[in-house]
């Protein structure tokens, strides 16, 4: 299944040396998600040639504006595009209330397509969309205020037929697709194949998980366990780990330890304070902690998995 990942920007509440601030673009399965939607966001689209039509869920971590300043424009691009379709919103109420204050404001008007507004509560977490192929699930994540991290992850796929044993057991197709989720296969004299001798295991499901603006904190552990890819803030260096921590953020050292207590596959870190010119000292601070991290650069494409 094709899964990826594109930064659109990745720096904190200032745009600052041409990086812009946080929104990512997920696709997965043909569909793409905009994670966050910072100042700048559709002309980042623009850039890096993602069809704004091909969104058709946004996800908002939280309601600092350098997460979602760019929403009501692409909004507004979306409507003038003559858009149709049903877009889903899943934010917390907030955006809801500057919504319906920017209809009043700008004389009743309304989109001219449905959106479909999910509310998203940061007290515990829970699966916001699900269907055969996947889930996203809330991450609560430590900050000013409410905020939610997301974690895209697939689901187990089902497990590989082996051709040749079709046909050595004479096994019918129609019970194939059984055998396939784990069934046992019985033969018409009474003896049972195992199912681990007539499948092999599909491959391992993979997972994002991308945490927004938060704290150093552990109680994010379990849900990012083992996860793929992970995106962790690194808003500052470990020499201001007490203002990070005072502003509900934190260190490239920290995302890192994270990383590793979590045992994911890649790091990948962001959300730089504007005061940072040069990025490398955050890549050489987090990788003596967690050796495969990678600045989230606009433009970037990770592959999960
Ligand atoms: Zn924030």
């Amino acid at each position: 299944m094709s899964f990826s990942l594109t930064i659109l920007g990745a720096n904190s509440a200032q745009p600052a040396y041409g990086r812009h601030p946080t929104a990512q673009i997920i696709s997965l399965k043909n569909r793409n998600f905009l994670v966050d939607c910072g100042e700048g966001t559709q002309i980042q689209l623009s850039k890096y040639h993602i069809k704004r039509s091909k969104i058709d869920h946004i996800f908002i971590s939280h309601l600092h504006g350098d997460h979602f300043w760019g929403l009501f424009p692409l909004l507004d691009s979306m409507m003038l595009a003559g858009r149709k379709k049903t877009l889903h919103l899943y934010a917390p109420a907030g955006i809801w209330e500057f919504k319906k204050l920017y209809r009043q404001l700008s004389g009743n008007f309304d989109y001219t397509y449905p959106i479909v507004f999910h509310e998203l509560h940061a007290d515990e977490s829970r699966i916001i969309l699900e269907t055969d192929a996947y889930t996203v699930s809330t991450i609560i994540l430590e900050h000013r205020m409410p905020c939610t991290g997301f974690l895209f992850q697939e689901k187990p796929a089902d497990r590989k037929m082996i051709g040749t044993k079709i046909e050595a057991y004479q096994i019918p197709y129609t019970q194939i697709p059984g055998i396939k989720k784990g069934a046992n296969f019985t033969l018409p004299n009474g003896t049972i194949i195992p199912n681990n001798e007539l499948t092999l295991p599909p491959p391992a499901p993979v997972s994002y998980a991308y945490c927004s603006d938060t704290a150093y904190t552990e109680s994010i552990l379990p849900i990012i366990q083992n996860a793929t890819l992970l995106y962790h803030e690194a808003t500052y260096l470990e020499d201001m780990k007490s203002v990070a921590k005072e502003r509900g953020h934190a260190t490239a050292k920290e995302a890192a330890t994270i990383a590793q207590k979590a045992n994911v596959g890649q790091l990948i870190i962001g959300h730089f304070s504007a005061r940072y010119h040069d990025l490398t000292p955050f890549l050489q601070e987090a990788q003596t902690i967690f050796a495969n991290t990678a600045l989230a650069e606009e433009g970037t494409v990770f592959e999960v998995g």
